[in-house]
């Protein structure tokens, strides 16, 4: 990066010679200016000359509208682009930390590779003292790194970005794999995945052809980029546009970068934390409630956030109160749902927030979802998930908690350790699926109930009421709820358009997560139950879609979805049934879809009292294994506690999973 006049300039430029490239690397995560660029690629491409275009993808767009013609010698490249912030604000950075280190700074690296780490990523500061030294910054205590990774500071546009998702703009994209050590753990002894890997996705037959051209030198190997985008959210979506983004621009405008600096670093240093802010966090959460929950109530995703409902409404339907914990702090339609029928704890801001809701509660319980699941969330998710900012003499239950397809595997033993000591200070534990049950026994020694999913603790006649004033007719439609489109999918949905000579009606799902980045949402939650209530017939691969077809009694078709095999074998195991998951439109003669459904209703009352009848034991009799808790509090006093481990864990210990 240049500095120039006392500021570091990020600008576009061209270099005609392999020995200049070093000019270009390194990613930037700041706004560059475009300059004359789109006008010198024009010259070259009619002189004839291949020219290569990297950039963000909107700048790859801005320069396919000014050439406004196809160029057979150009080569478009883009990134996975999460978004920018404005120069402005990046040089008010490196002035603060000019004052802060008091030496002027002539470089800035935002990844540095010195040790080999590419998700490990430092910031350098060299500074100027006769000789140049070095300053690697941990990515976690700079502000700005932070702020941009967690998308607080991009651009108003970012947020509402065109050129997300996988039908790209350009011949060839460019980004980081992350996730690859998670989905494809063989490739470990072709690659070192601890030093880095890149993802490149070849767009078109050019970008193809190119790749080709260069494959003998490069060390790569083929995947499917459906099982990396869920790690890399520009690849879905755009980055999500949050409350925080607002308070922390104010603060930069009122008080300088300083403050903003100072205000943001409270969250990693609690004890920095103002005593005014504690008052403050004090008297919003004073209210005291007989339980807390922790859900997955922010996820875009109909059916986590009837779960989240279910299990409120049921506790209140036992006489029990509650809040649910408002630890997410991004905006969507969901929160208007549940303005309408859930309490909520005020919003948390700093990591100490959560240390005082010991004051509000005598009892915290996690609920469904998957909010345990150690092969898609962080470690400090999923320790704060099982409570490890909670007192000793707290209550601690799980009702339904989901860790996927986890095997209880941890990559490092330490964080074995720090989970077992965990899940050992729980009072009661029950796992949405059969298959949690046997990971807590076999990896963690702990017994589990297995209950399933929190939707069936209320009668339906509940949810009846909820989609009463649903103005919409379903009834002459087909339902079409899929999480993971595919053309499969799409086959399967015309197949039975055809058959039922009715038209479906698409809710959208995960994939396009619209609610949850800013999008406009106008399909309620009431409306979606309302079509699995009142539609001829429905076809998802979503396991909560599925189960309230078959609690209302509705004709389903599952169609696969790689993402969750176990949550829906669980299902029918528990509901004692036999439903073909299809994956394409050949296998529909195969099979028969209908099922029992007097057993169902009879299963789902099963499951229903029983779990009324834990929950309300769970609360009430006293606390288990005093010893037991007392020790593994201290285990988890350590690893909470401990900046060394906290800095040795590594990016496990992010504090937000995103992708970067
Ligand atoms: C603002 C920004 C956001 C990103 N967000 C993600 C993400 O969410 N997920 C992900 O997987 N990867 C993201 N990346 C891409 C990632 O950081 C790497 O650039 C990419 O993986 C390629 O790495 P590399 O080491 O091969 O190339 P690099 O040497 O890092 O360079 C990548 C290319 O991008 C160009 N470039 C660098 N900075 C800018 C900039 N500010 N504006 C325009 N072009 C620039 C470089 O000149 C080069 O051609 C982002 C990059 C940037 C610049
Ligand atoms: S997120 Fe979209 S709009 Fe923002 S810089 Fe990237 S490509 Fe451009």
């Amino acid at each position: 990066m240049q500095k120039v006049a006392d500021k570091f300039e990020i600008k576009h430029m061209y270099i005609d010679n392999e020995k200049d490239l070093y000019k270009l690397q390194g990613s930037k995560y700041v706004q560059s200016d475009i300059g004359d660029t789109y006008k010198q690629a024009k010259v070259f491409l009619e002189e004839g000359k291949q020219v290569l275009f990297s950039g963000t993808p909107c700048q790859i767009a801005g320069l396919k509208i000014f050439l406004n013609k196809e160029y057979a010698n150009l080569l478009c490249v883009d990134i996975s682009c999460e978004g920018v912030p404005n120069q402005k604000f990046f040089n008010d950075y490196i002035k603060f930390l000019e004052e802060k280190f008091n030496y002027p700074i002539i470089d800035f690296k935002f990844r540095n590779k010195d040790n080999g780490a590419w998700n490990t990523a430092r910031v350098v500061v060299a500074v100027v003292d006769g000789k140049p030294e070095k300053y690697i910054i941990p990515t976690s205590q700079s502000s700005y790194f932070s702020l941009f990774i967690n998308c607080y500071i991009l651009r108003e546009s970012c947020y509402n970005c065109q050129y997300t998702g996988l039908n790209r703009i350009s011949d060839i994209t460019v980004a980081d794999a992350w996730g690859v050590d998670l989905e494809y753990p063989e490739l470990n002894k072709k690659f070192a995945i601890a030093d880095g890997m890149s993802l490149v996705l070849l767009n078109t037959e050019k970008g193809e052809k190119i790749f080709n051209k260069i494959a003998s030198n490069v060390t790569y190997n083929p995947i499917d980029i459906e099982k990396l985008k869920k790690y890399n959210h520009p690849l879905r979506h755009p980055s999500v546009l949050t409350d925080d983004r607002e308070y922390y621009l104010e603060l930069y405008k009122n008080k300088g970068y300083a403050a903003l600096d100072d205000k943001f670093m409270l969250n990693y240093k609690i004890k920095k934390r103002t005593f005014i802010d504690k008052i403050k966090s004090n008297f919003n959460n004073k209210e005291k409630v007989d339980a807390l929950l922790m859900t997955m109530y922010a996820n875009p995703n109909y059916g986590s956030i009837l779960a989240t409902y279910s299990l409120y409404e049921t506790l209140s339907s036992l006489g029990i109160t509650s809040k649910v914990i408002h630890y997410d702090t991004k905006k969507g339609y969901c929160l208007d749902f549940y303005k309408k029928y859930c309490k909520f704890t005020d919003k948390l801001f700093f990591l100490s927030d959560l240390k005082d809701l010991n004051k509000s509660t005598s009892t915290f319980i996690l609920g469904s979802d998957n909010l345990i699941n150690y092969k898609t969330d962080s470690l400090t998710n999923i320790a704060r998930n099982l409570f490890n900012f909670s007192n000793l003499n707290k209550k601690r239950i799980i009702i339904s908690g989901s860790m996927g397809d986890w095997n209880g595997k941890c990559k490092k033993f330490y964080e074995h350790i720090y989970l077992n000591a965990l899940f050992k200070r729980f009072d009661y534990i029950s796992t949405r699926e059969n298959h949690g049950q046997k990971v807590l026994q076999n990896a963690f020694n702990c017994n589990a109930d297995w209950i399933n999913d929190p939707i069936f603790y209320l009668e339906k006649e509940k949810y009846e009421t909820l989609i009463s004033n649903v103005k919409t007719d379903y009834s002459n439609n087909i339902m079409q709820y899929i999480l993971y489109p595919t053309n499969d999918t799409n086959e399967i949905v015309k197949y039975f358009e055809n058959k039922y000579n009715a038209q479906s009606v698409e809710f959208q799902g995960n994939s396009n997560v619209l609610s949850y980045s800013g999008f406009e949402q106008d399909i309620s939650v009431e409306n979606w139950l309302s079509a699995i209530k009142n539609s001829k017939i429905i076809i998802t691969d979503s396991f909560h879609c599925t189960a309230f077809a078959l609690m209302f009694n509705k004709p389903v078709i599952c169609v696969k979805n790689t993402h969750a095999p176990i949550r829906f074998l669980s299902l029918f195991e528990a509901l004692n049934i036999n439903i073909p998951i299809i994956e394409n439109v050949q296998e529909i003669n195969k099979y028969n879809f209908e099922y029992d459904k007097q057993k169902v209703n009879q299963n789902i009352a099963n499951i229903r009292n029983f779990a009324r009848e834990k929950i309300k034991n769970s609360i009430n009799s006293p606390k288990q294994n005093i010893l037991q808790q007392i020790f593994y509090s201290i285990v988890v006093f350590i690893f909470h506690s401990s900046n060394y481990i906290i800095k040795n864990l590594g990016k496990r210990f992010s504090i937000k999973t995103t992708t970067q």
